[in-house]
This record gives structure tokens, sequence and C-alpha cells, in this order.
């Protein structure tokens, strides 16, 4: 298996919800606003010997030249956006789904940014995404899936294809899912926004954005043991440092 993390950049988040690109080597960390987290926003690719797959799609930004940020992370590493097979979403958070589709202003439509991908979502997700009219979700960036023959509802926990296990958490959203690829060698664990950063699986901490902090610290704890015991891959969104964290290092 090949995991390549696919970093739109470092921003900084308060209660607005908004995401401001940070520069990490020209502003200084004491001046961002207080109350504010910094975060690394980080889709990953995982190549297998079936599947070319991404794993969450980030804010959706592109480049100076209109180039999606996520298709260019690919192209540097010397894969065609169109070769991608499956995207699974664990939620669906604006930082988490805004490189789901994108629009084309003149033809006033969206297209999916994978073409040739299926798109794994939990069902009761985007109901309650499309539903509630909070300010972490951009119903606009993932109405798209709605109705589109590219996408697979999961509901609950399952398998797909033999490999890929999916459990649903709940407690940051309210059908937040996980996921497990597990390979003939390896097995690497995707914890979405319930175990976004390497060090709060060490410590004890229970979040205000989630919105049941004490079952996400729970979780935390119990992956982080079970990880340690079967060396799990760890694969961290929001981690400005470790993204890819193998848990025989720990
Ligand atoms: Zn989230």
């Amino acid at each position: 298996m090949k995991i390549i993390p696919l970093s739109e950049g470092t921003f900084t988040v308060d209660k607005s919800k908004r995401f401001i690109p940070f520069d990490k080597e020209k502003e200084n960390l004491q001046e961002r606003p207080a109350g504010s987290l910094l975060v690394e926003i980080q889709p990953f690719c995982v190549v297998t010997g079936n599947d070319i797959m991404i794993i969450d799609t980030g804010l959706g930004f592109s480049n100076a030249n209109g180039t999606l940020q996520i298709h260019q992370n690919l192209l540097d590493n010397g894969i065609n956006p169109m070769e991608v097979t499956k995207v699974l979403l664990s939620h669906l958070h604006k930082d988490h789904s805004g490189g789901i589709s994108k629009e084309d202003k003149a033809l006033h439509r969206k297209f999916l940014n994978f073409p040739q991908a299926k798109y794994y979502v939990n069902k009761n997700e985007l109901a309650a995404a499309v539903e509630k009219k909070d300010s972490s979700y951009s119903t606009g960036e993932f109405d798209i899936l709605a109705n589109s023959d590219q996408v697979i509802f999961v509901e609950g926990d399952g398998m797909i294809d033999d490999y890929i296990r999916y459990e649903v958490t709940g407690a940051h959203s309210p059908f937040h899912q996980v996921f497990w690829i597990e390979g003939d060698t390896q097995k690497v664990f995707f914890g979405g926004d319930v175990a976004p950063q390497l060090q709060q699986m060490k410590n004890r901490f229970i979040a205000k954005y989630d919105s049941d902090g004490k079952k996400c610290m729970e979780l935390r704890q119990q992956w982080w043991q079970q990880g340690q015991q079967e060396s799990w891959i760890f694969l961290f969104y929001h981690d400005i440092k470790s993204p890819v964290f193998n848990a025989k290092q720990a």
C-alpha cells in the first residue's frame, strides 16, 4: 500500500468556522486570533493493488492557475485524477467535502472532481447535513451527491470489497464514519475528525467542537490502544507534523 498525504496547507479556524491560510514561515504563531485552532487540511490518497482511493476531499481550493489543488497534488505524485476509483468520505463538514465537486460557472452545473470514482457516503450524514443549517456545512459542496449514480450510500457498519471496513462513530458530526483499509501486511486507519491529530491520541482531551466530546475521547483511547497492539498505520487529517503515523514507532 502506498499512502500519499495531499495537504492543502495550514489554516487557522475559529468559532466563525472560516479557514484562513496560515504561513508557518512568515507568520508568528502567537499572533493568530485568540481561541483559534491551527490545523492542516490533509486528504489522503491510498494506492492498493485494486484501487486508487481518496479519503476526504479537503476545502476544494484552487491554485493561481485555476487547477484544483487536490488534483495538482495527485499529478505531482504521478497520479491522474481520472484514475481515482474510490472516494471515501468520513463526514461532510466543509473542510472535508469542499473537493467533492466543482461548479462550472458558464454551464451553471456542478461536476464531481473524480469522474471515474465511486463516492462512499453515509446516507444519514448527507440527510442531516442538508437539513441542518449549521455553519460547519456548506451544502453547495455536496448536494450533487444526492442524485449522482457515482454515489454509493452506506449505512451503519460494513465492508467495501472485502478489504475496506467502515464504522459509524457519530460523536463529531451526527453520522461521522471511520475507515480501516486492510492489506496483506498493513492495516491503515482513518479516524477522520474523531482522531484528527497524533497528540490527541496521547492525551485525554475533550474538544468543544465535537457533538459528544467524551465519546470522541474514549474512541481515541480505544483506537490508540488497539492500534498499538495491531500495528495500525494512523492517518491524521489535521496534523501539521505527522500526517502518517506507524503505531510501531509509538
Ligand atoms: Zn469535522
